[in-house]
C-alpha cells in the first residue's frame, strides 16, 4: 500500500518537473536577446531539475542548449545548423566553445 503512493508521488512530481523545465526553457528563450547569462542560469535549473528527478529533457529541448557551456542555443545567433544530406545529420555548432552535435535524422516514407 505504501509503496503504491511513493509510486504515485514520483509519477507526479515527474510531471510537476517536466511542466518547469518546459517553463524555463520558455523563459530562457524570452531572456535570451537581452539577458543571454540569464537564459544560461535557466538552462541549468532545467537541467538539474532533470536529474534530481530523472527525467529525460525532450528531443526538441536537448537541442536548445550546449551540453559543453550549458548556454541556451539560438540557432543563427550562438549557433549554427547545418544539414549533411549525405550522413542524414543536422549538426549543430555551439559558437561559444565550438562544439558540434550531431543529430541523425530521417526522412519520412
Ligand atoms: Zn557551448
Amino acid at each position: 500500500m505504501k509503496r503504491k503512493i511513493i509510486a504515485k508521488n514520483k509519477a507526479i512530481s515527474q510531471k510537476l518537473a517536466r511542466e518547469r523545465i518546459k517553463l524555463l526553457f520558455s523563459e530562457a528563450e524570452k531572456a535570451f536577446s537581452e539577458h543571454p547569462e540569464r537564459a544560461k542560469r535557466y538552462v541549468e535549473m532545467a537541467r538539474k531539475i532533470g536529474t534530481k528527478h530523472n527525467v529525460s529533457l525532450s528531443g526538441g529541448l536537448k537541442k536548445r542548449f550546449c551540453k559543453k557551456c550549458g548556454g541556451f542555443l539560438v540557432p543563427g545567433t550562438n549557433c549554427t545548423v547545418r544539414l549533411d544530406s549525405v550522413k542524414g545529420n543536422i549538426i549543430f555548432t555551439c559558437k561559444s566553445c565550438r562544439t558540434v552535435k550531431r543529430y541523425p535524422y530521417k526522412k519520412k516514407k
